[in-house]
């Protein structure tokens, strides 16, 4: 059978969408060749059964590696060819990004192995669903494919962030995803552009400036494409996050022996202002300098400067008040609470590739009473200690969202 006929030309006409290389490739379903373009085919066979409808349309989207892939038959590729030539398939650099949007805009099943850990900041609906995700596995006799509904794993936030920042890596030429992996030394050295008066890489540049670029075996200004010059081991740093109400506000970065400090409205250089993403009534109880921030021994310290305390949540251990003049070595699974739902905590991240890369809202201009003096926090009349407790813990703050799809 020549699923030709079951290609749609369109995605609004389609039933299914498949993310094709990754069923190609999947050597679990037939003979174990590392491709064979025959799963396509068996795999519309088995969507037609499972719609019981034998006209049931694909929407085969394919990752332009595929049509070179050397595993694939010359007369393999050239199906490929005549397909994408005749608009039955679309073809992109990267087939995942688009996938999900069809599967968004047209609330259509997706056919993969892929759990897209990538985009589950972008698609809240993604981890544990279990409506919009057909896995091909072989059937029953062994020689065709079968598709079952799956379950996405929900993924825990550090992963995620790792998963990005191998994306954003790879895009600036620092991560290679079929040899070394992340380009280490890049980022244990600091780097120098011949450029005069750079911005990024000159003498005056911060620390904490953004990655260079790599192309053809050498590090190089993302701004003057010039190759860099070595200019010593680079300083410890570590990625942190600011966190309000589950939603992720700004990431910044933190030089051994910088200071930086956070809180409603601080002075000074090195600061995290607050105010913009705080709610009226909690703005006056962040303190304007709440917390101090440094990097030692490669570890990120905290302290507590502010009139009204934080809290440190642990994973497996009860929450301690962070006391003030007492430094807290934080570690990956902690979080410190500022106030319920405002929240410091280490980035999944390993590298700064810009100075600041979180999704800020525009930032309104402070107003007089955002530098006022802190309001004390009433006490609490459920006798809890102060920075009552609430989410589900250090890698929640929002429910995995799980949307209703229509079938
Ligand atoms: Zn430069």
């Amino acid at each position: 059978m020549d699923p030709g006929r079951q290609l749609a030309l369109d995605a609004g006409g389609a039933d299914f969408l498949v993310d094709t290389a990754n069923v190609v490739r999947a050597t679990e379903l037939t003979d174990g060749r590392p491709a064979h373009l025959e799963r396509l085919t068996l795999l519309c066979e088995a969507l037609a059964g499972f719609a019981r409808d034998e006209s049931a349309q694909v929407y085969a989207v394919v990752d332009r590696t595929l049509l070179s892939d050397p595993h694939l038959s010359p007369a393999e590729r050239a199906t490929l060819a005549r397909w994408a030539a005749e608009g039955r398939v679309e073809v992109l650099p990267w087939a995942d990004p688009r996938l999900l949007e069809l599967a968004h805009a047209l609330d259509m099943p997706v056919v993969s192995r892929d759990n897209y850990v990538d985009f589950h900041r972008r698609y809240p609906w993604i981890p544990g669903n279990t409506d919009t995700f057909l896995l091909p596995v072989p059937d029953a006799g062994g020689r065709g494919v079968a598709v079952v509904p799956r379950i996405m794993p929900v993924v825990e936030e550090a992963r995620i962030s790792l998963k990005e920042e191998q994306n954003e890596l790879h895009a600036v030429g620092l991560h290679d995803r079929r040899g070394s992996g992340v380009r280490e030394r890049v980022f244990r050295r600091s780097w120098h552009c011949p450029e005069p008066g750079c911005r990024l890489f000159g003498p005056d540049a911060r620390a904490a400036a953004p990655m260079p670029g790599y192309r053809q075996g050498v590090p190089r200004c993302p701004e003057h494409a010039a190759p860099l010059a070595d200019a010593g081991p680079a300083p410890a740093r570590v990625l942190a996050k600011i966190r309000v109400d589950g939603v992720l506000r700004t990431r910044f970065t933190v030089v051994e022996g910088d200071l930086v400090t956070v809180g409603r409205f601080p002075d000074g250089p090195g600061r995290i202002a607050l105010f913009p993403w705080l709610e009226e009534g909690v703005r006056r109880l962040i303190s304007r300098d709440h917390l101090r921030v440094t990097v030692r021994g490669g570890a990120l310290r905290v302290s507590d400067t502010s009139h009204n305390g934080s809290t440190v949540r642990r994973r497996d251990a009860p929450p301690v008040p962070l006391r003030p003049g007492r430094e807290w070595t934080l570690r990956p699974g902690q979080v410190v609470e500022l106030y319920e739902g405002v929240e410091l905590l280490l980035s999944g991240r390993r590298y700064t590739l810009a100075p600041d890369d979180g999704e800020r809202d525009p930032h309104p201009p402070p107003r007089p009473e955002d530098s006022a003096p802190t309001m004390l926090r009433p006490p609490d009349p459920a006798g809890g200690a102060s920075g009552g407790i609430r989410g589900p813990g250090p890698g929640g703050g929002r429910k995995p969202g799980r949307r209703r799809r229509r079938r």
